[in-house]
């Protein structure tokens, strides 16, 4: 493990303890044969792929989704039984190293099963799929008629490739669009079964749908907030925030009433102002329309983000601070001490989501792994 102090201040702490919580505190809430799809796309929306799959796959995930083929390569490298789905799209010239890595693939047209089987036969390998369905949210898949029915057919009818599953995804607008969808989706289904066509893994839930649809959840949820520790409906889970983000006071510098902060001086001190910079900018994943909007915390107390947020720092406010010094741990999101600073507050502030805001944490902000309470790893991808 590397060094604790060769890393930079400004740190991902990433509880992993929290997580096979939250992956627990999932399992508890859905029908017991229902399989779970751990959503670790984006670098596990920040946390790091790598690690959140290991910690999933010791809790006894079923399979792990992803968005793309490269990000199902980059788990496989390291693990190579777990069933992993890409979810979007894969374009026809990389089919072929997903059949070479045993990647279930996600399709919609009677080409793209074509070629896959090509590379199975050539690979002697079986290739597994998984059909997208549009039912309505339209972004990818074929839609419920009979014309898909066909090419499904088609597709089951080639010979070096299993259709393993099938699935859509909810819109969420609300109850009666989403029981709109899952008819359809569950028709499309019925008419496969008279034809014969039975495919043992339908899906439709992501985190949300998973926790207020019980009777959706089918035969694998596809949780990807939910695991990290958030879920904005009324849930019994108790979820945790798996992601603290935080840095530390850099530099103090007394300003008089009048003067500016950053570019453009969109702040100028209305008093006298003690200036902390924190070496944390747009770039390590703080969104730049805090600027002059949002919180750090710093010894437990708000203190707000004054001036542009340049690209790798940003100053707050600390006048109001006591003894505050160089050093300091400032807190963006997650846990300080015991107190949870609430990323929904964030993404609020910044007129976005909070998967956004986790996804934006980037490659060269350290990952800190906590693990059975003490730190179990330190990840720095530059220093790799
Ligand atoms: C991202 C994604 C998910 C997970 O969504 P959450 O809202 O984070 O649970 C599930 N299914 C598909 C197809 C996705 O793209």
């Amino acid at each position: 493990m590397m060094d604790i102090n060769q890393v930079r201040p400004t740190r991902a702490i990433v509880n992993l303890d929290y997580l096979s919580h939250n992956f627990r505190e999932i399992r508890k809430d859905i029908p017991k044969e229902t399989r779970i799809c751990g959503v670790i796309k984006a670098n596990g929306y920040g946390h790091g792929a790598v690690k959140v799959a290991e910690t999933l796959i010791g809790e006894g995930i079923d399979y792990i989704g992803v968005a793309t083929l490269s990000e199902a390569l980059e788990i496989r490298k390291k693990f190579n039984e777990i069933p992993i789905l890409v979810m979007g799209y894969t374009p026809n010239e990389q089919l072929k190293s997903a059949v070479e890595r045993q990647i279930t693939i996600t399709i919609f047209s009677l080409e793209q099963g074509k070629i896959l089987s090509e590379e199975g036969l050539k690979l002697s390998k079986i290739p597994k799929v998984h059909i997208k369905i549009d039912t309505g949210f339209h972004r990818l898949g074929m839609r419920p008629n009979q014309e898909s029915i066909e090419v499904i057919k088609n597709i089951n009818e080639l010979k070096y490739i299993e259709i393993e599953g099938i699935f859509s995804h909810l819109a969420l607008k609300n109850e009666k669009e989403d029981y709109k969808q899952f008819n359809l989706f569950k028709k499309i289904i019925e008419e496969l079964e008279k034809e014969n066509i039975h495919i043992p893994i339908k899906h439709i839930c992501d985190s949300i749908a998973a926790a207020v649809y019980k009777e959706f959840c089918m035969d694998m949820i596809r949780p990807g907030a939910s695991l990290y520790g958030y879920i904005s409906r009324n849930t019994p889970m108790e979820l945790k925030p798996v992601m603290t983000l935080e840095t530390r006071i850099s530099s103090l510098i007394d300003i008089n009433e009048g003067e500016g902060v950053s570019y453009d001086y969109i702040f100028v001190a209305e008093r006298k102002t003690l200036v902390a910079t924190l070496p944390m900018g747009y770039s390590d994943g703080i969104p730049r329309s805090l600027s002059n909007n949002g919180y750090f915390y710093i010894k437990g107390q708000r203190s707000k983000i004054i001036g542009k947020i340049c690209m790798d720092q940003c100053m707050v406010d600390v006048t109001d601070i006591d003894n505050v010094e160089v050093g300091d741990i400032a807190t963006l999101y997650g846990y300080q001490g015991n107190e949870n600073i609430s990323l929904t507050d964030v993404a609020n502030l910044a007129d976005t989501n909070r998967n956004e805001i986790l996804s934006l944490v980037s490659r060269r902000v350290p990952r800190i792994y906590v693990k059975d309470g003490i730190i179990d790893d330190v990840l720095d991808y530059l220093l790799e």
